[in-house]
């Protein structure tokens, strides 16, 4: 039997020696740097009793495999809430979607906008767009770009939407629709639903991370080694070597570290290393927030907030005490706020002064009121926070992912294979599923090689054995 090895016990990983399991594969080790399971979307309660994601994570699904897992692993540890997202601008909140409610915005901005998306209708074509900034512009509309998709989408990315492509999208930015637009203003009607995920759950305890421990929980112990650190990797002879220099063989590497950092310590860092260092990436301050009381009135059903204006660092905040109430240490007393800001070379981010410019940007937008309700600070750099979908990405992913294979190394996750468009925990789990069974059954990688289908209509998933 060959062996596998898996780097990283994020969901990913723990996809892949989930399927190794359940396909009553026994020859498989994994090994994961940290002391816990969960990666990204792992979680950490401090001192305080606080609960925190890294980011606020929720559980989107394109696979009623992973809907199961799901079910399996918290049987009766959710809470159902029903997506409540919002713009805030121009000192007010805009229901999300944005284009369906501009109603909302200064009467001069509403009429660009409007008069955007029929210059828009009046131009459409069927060229293909050169970049992010050029497809929005011509599906949304100059107005709707100028006053909201531009500001947000660097504020999120980190880099000019020009320097994006367009891959990436699919099912996240929905085309307008001007009729209902347009009825949408004159009736004074709100128009929120969007989207696939509407709903949503959380898990009740332990936030997001919960879901990845109970993974690894069941999952046979020793086959898995945490605080084990792969340092490098010899794809010649198949061997990874750990920070405590002991060298491990496999015959397939199954690879979730980010792809840049895997290549770079490898044998192969010096073919390969041109390719890798076209991959683009964006980090991710998180700031936490633990704050007195109960949320206010204006937050109190929120799930999270987009902020595309310069009066706050934060592109997104999350309500987080409002995913669970055991998000804090008791919910008639304390409620939490969680924000992310992103960083890269063209948006320097000074990390003495992150927290207080997040402290800053919730007072300027209203979100707590003075500096006394904070009690709990908790704070996170996570240097691998968003895989930029650059205009030279796949360029790289066609010579990387390929050489790699050759040489049974399948690189697969939201840093491993680096394609935003699959890289929230499902498409991450699946992946791992995925290349799984690709070796052992010989079956089609659909969520890596086709992420249109994997993000079109809900898919059982594999086949049980
Ligand atoms: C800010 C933010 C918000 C997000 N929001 C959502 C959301 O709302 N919904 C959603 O579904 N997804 C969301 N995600 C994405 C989600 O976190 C990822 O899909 C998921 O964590 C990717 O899993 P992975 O296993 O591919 O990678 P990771 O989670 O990065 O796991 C990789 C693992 O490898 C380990 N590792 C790294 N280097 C080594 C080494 N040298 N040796 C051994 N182990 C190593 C790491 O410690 C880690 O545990 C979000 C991510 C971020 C950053």
């Amino acid at each position: 039997m060959p062996r596998f090895v898996i780097i990283g016990a994020g969901p990913t990983g723990l996809g892949a020696a989930w399927r190794l399991n359940r396909l009553g594969i026994h020859d498989w080790l994994l090994l994961e740097k940290t002391p816990t399971a969960g990666g990204l979307a792992g979680s950490v309660t401090d001192e305080a009793g606080f609960t925190w994601d890294l980011g606020g994570h929720v559980q989107f699904s394109h696979y009623r495999v992973f809907d199961e897992l799901m079910d399996d692993l918290l049987p009766d540890g959710w809470i159902e809430h029903e997506r409540e997202a919002w713009v805030w601008m121009r000192d007010r909140f805009i229901p999300y979607p944005f284009q369906n409610n501009i109603r909302h915005l200064p009467h001069e901005e509403m009429v660009e906008c409007v008069c955007g998306i029929v210059q828009a209708l009046k131009n459409r074509s069927d060229a293909r767009p050169k970049h992010f900034a050029d497809q929005f512009e011509r599906s949304m509309g100059p107005g709707i770009a100028r006053v909201f998709l531009h500001p947000y989408n660097f504020k999120v990315w980190a880099y000019p939407p020009e320097e994006l492509n367009t891959k990436w999208l699919g099912e996240r930015v929905a085309i307008p629709d001007l009729e209902r637009v347009l009825r949408n203003v004159f009736a004074g009607k709100d128009d929120v639903s969007w989207g696939p995920n509407n709903t949503f759950r959380f898990p009740k305890y332990g936030g997001t991370g919960s879901i990845w421990r109970e993974c690894a929980r069941r999952l046979p112990a020793e086959r898995m080694r945490f605080g084990a650190s792969v340092e490098h990797i010899d794809t010649a002879a198949r061997t990874v070597r750990l920070s405590s220099s002991e060298t491990i063989p496999y015959t397939y590497l199954i690879n979730s570290l980010p792809l840049d950092l895997f290549v770079r310590n490898s044998d192969l860092a010096s073919p390969l290393g041109p390719h890798a260092d076209k991959l683009v990436h964006s980090s991710t301050h998180i700031v936490g927030l633990g704050l007195k009381g109960t949320a206010p009135e204006h937050l109190k059903t929120k799930c999270w907030m987009y902020f595309p204006e310069e009066n706050c660092p934060f592109y997104r905040v999350t309500v987080f005490s409002n995913y669970s109430p055991n998000n804090v240490p008791d919910a008639t007393r304390f409620w939490s706020l969680m924000a992310e800001v992103s960083e890269s070379p063209v948006k320097p981010v000074d990390e003495e002064r992150v927290v207080e410019e997040v402290i800053q940007g919730a007072l300027n937008t209203r979100l707590i009121a003075s500096r006394d309700e904070i009690c709990d600070l908790f704070r996170v750099r996570l240097e691998h926070g968003y895989p930029t979908p650059s205009l030279r990405r796949d360029e790289a992913l066609d010579v990387l992912l390929p050489a790699l294979a050759e040489r049974g190394v399948y690189s697969r996750g939201r840093f491993g294979a680096w394609k935003y468009e699959v890289s929230n925990q499902d498409h991450s789990l699946m992946q791992g599923v995925e290349v799984v069974d690709h070796l052992v059954l010989g079956t089609d990688e659909i969520t890596l090689w086709h992420p249109e289908v994997a993000n079109g209509p809900k898919k059982k998933g594999p086949v049980e054995p």
